[in-house]
């Protein structure tokens, strides 16, 4: 059985401008080590609600981890150990770091601990923009970062933003040549979103650029190796992000800390979802105001922090994360998950999204998004979104 632990790291040292993750900036929230204390806590209080043993990945995200001093980061490994969510040889041990915030003692130190896969938020490498949303660092700083963990020969993925107010085809293209000369294993490309109002809404590429845009993306990486295992990222073979497989793949996670979400497959009939609050105030209030450990990953959880999943909304997330997936939705999986009533539901959905062009069926009861339903994806899944009555319907 596969699980993961996803812990959040809520500190920046600033805020950037298109960014809605739970983070704070450094000073604005309690100090580091106390939120090492809180982690801790949570452990020890949800600890038996989790399979023990070695853990398939663990995932420090945020925020920037790596703004944190390393000791800090191994205090929760250790934590994780102590209590029976032990790193082993197979672990997958993944880190975010921001340009300019590791060198190479730094590196040295996370290597020690066991981290193996580093994720850099690179975004683009063009200084304009950089300053435009107020990332931290600029160009130099992102090449000298990639450069060290490549010279190193360590995993390491980075992140790709494009369709920023200005960004030009040629602006892409110099992005992408920096991907083609330090080869990342992994690169995750994704499209600025941000709400209509928002001060980054004006100045973007128009719609038909911004796909031009993911074409260019789609056709550099494919060239140099890599391929799309999911809408929004691109491996080279072998180097797939095993945590985010787990989200897709309708494994067990735990997240821990500031606004984490975790995941139980077995807890009800089709899973429960289960969330920390999303203002530190409000998490530091639910870790310290209960001492007792809990046997259910959501005990004593108020209702509004968490979901057990009715048929039609399990079935709904099954359809969207496995059409995410190179490897799409098998109707196997479908019957074996969800019965007959998930089989009658979705059969009509699929058979009009093949004839509308938009999934294919690269063998009998597979389907996949075709080239031009990856460009409409929130169209393919609205039309696989079902409702209670529609389930009731076809469980009868
Ligand atoms: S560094 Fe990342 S997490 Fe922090 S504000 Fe910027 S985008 Fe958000």
């Amino acid at each position: 059985m596969k699980f993961g632990i996803y812990v959040h790291i809520p500190y920046c040292l600033q805020r950037c401008t298109y960014c809605d993750f739970a983070t704070y900036e450094r000073g604005q929230i309690l100090p580091p080590e106390q939120y090492i204390l809180l982690l801790k806590e949570e452990i020890r209080q949800k600890q038996k609600a989790f399979p023990k043993g070695e853990l398939t990945t663990l995932y420090f995200g945020g925020g920037t981890p790596s703004l944190l001093p390393s000791q800090q980061i191994l205090a929760v490994i250790q934590e994780l150990a102590n209590t029976g969510f032990a790193v082993g040889p197979a672990t997958e041990v993944t880190i975010e770091i921001n340009p300019a915030t590791i060198d190479a003692r730094k590196l040295d130190h996370y290597l020690e601990m066991g981290v193996n896969r580093f994720s850099v938020g690179a975004q683009t490498f063009n200084d304009p923009l950089l300053k435009s949303v107020k990332r931290e660092h600029n160009a130099l700083q992102t090449r000298e970062t990639l450069e060290l963990l490549s010279n190193r020969k360590v995993n390491f993925s980075f992140d790709l933003l494009f369709a920023l107010p200005g960004q030009t085809l040629e602006i892409l293209e110099n992005d992408l040549a920096e991907v083609v000369r330090l080869k990342p294993a992994h690169v995750s490309p994704y499209c600025l979103t941000v709400p209509e109002g928002h001060v980054l809404s004006k100045g973007r590429p128009l719609e038909d650029t911004q796909l031009d845009m993911f074409e260019m993306i789609r056709k550099t990486l494919v060239t140099e190796g890599y391929h799309r295992y999911e809408i929004s990222n691109f491996s080279l073979p072998g180097f797939e992000s095993r945590h985010n497989s787990l989200y897709w793949d309708d494994e067990a996670y735990w997240g821990l800390g500031l606004s984490a979400h975790s995941y139980a497959p077995k807890s009800g009939p089709f899973g429960t979802r289960y969330w920390n609050p999303n203002s530190i105030g409000g998490y530091q209030k639910l870790i310290e105001s209960r001492s007792e450990t809990v046997s259910e990953p959501h005990g004593n959880l108020q209702p509004e922090l968490y979901e057990v999943l009715e048929a039609h909304q399990a079935l709904t997330d099954f359809c969207h994360t496995s059409l995410r997936r190179e490897r799409g939705l098998d109707l196997e999986h479908v019957r074996r998950k969800f019965g007959p009533a998930g089989l009658r539901l979705v059969t009509g959905p699929l058979q009009d999204l093949v004839q509308r062009g938009w999934l294919r069926s690269p063998q009998t009861g597979v389907f996949t998004l075709t080239e031009e339903g990856l460009l409409v994806s929130n169209q393919v899944f609205s039309n696989l979104a079902f409702l209670q009555e529609e389930w009731a319907k076809a469980a009868t």
